[in-house]
């Protein structure tokens, strides 16, 4: 028991355990350990249980997989099919480090006035978009760039209103 994590990362895996209202076994608290320390990959299943071995902590690769089952169905872990993995294992991550924003700004490219739009759904679908275009990170923050009614009507050149507009 030397090589304990950190307070806080323990003290994380438990507020999550306790959330789902599972009881902190020592699978469920190592598996969710080694999720968080790679919050910003998806992992197969091997890999956290190599992760666990080089900890010197022994769970069984089944027992492994019945976590990952148990978390997902309660949604505090994603499954995905990872195109780069050659054997078609799934991977695995946590759910909140694929949450899209909840909210994305539009704002001004002339004078910067922004607007917050809140949409899951529209947050959603740019995070599904996002990680179906190889952006598996997925999405960060989410800004549209849209000419404002002041500025439209102070400038009305053509040029201004559609910004972005790709070359034919
Ligand atoms: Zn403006």
């Amino acid at each position: 028991m030397d090589n304990a994590p950190s307070a806080s990362a323990e003290t994380l895996v438990f507020t999550q355990l306790r959330k789902l209202g599972l009881r902190p076994t020592s699978a469920r608290v190592c598996v969710l350990q080694v999720l968080n320390e790679h919050a910003q990959e998806s992992l197969p299943a091997e890999r956290i249980f190599l992760a666990l071995i080089a900890m010197g902590i022994s769970v069984s690769l089944g027992t492994i997989y019945r976590v990952l089952s148990e978390l997902e169905q309660r949604g505090l872990v994603h499954k995905e099919w990872h195109a780069l993995d050659a054997a078609g294992k799934s991977h695995y991550v946590l759910a909140a480090s694929r949450q899209a924003p909840a909210s994305c700004l539009m704002v001004c490219p002339s004078c910067g006035r922004s607007h917050s739009v809140t949409d899951k759904s529209l947050a959603d679908a740019l995070q599904r978009h996002a990680r179906t275009g190889g952006f598996d990170q997925g999405l960060a923050s989410a800004v549209i760039s849209i000419v404002c009614n002041q500025c439209a009507s102070a400038a009305p050149s053509p040029a201004a209103q559609t910004p972005g507009t790709a070359p034919g």
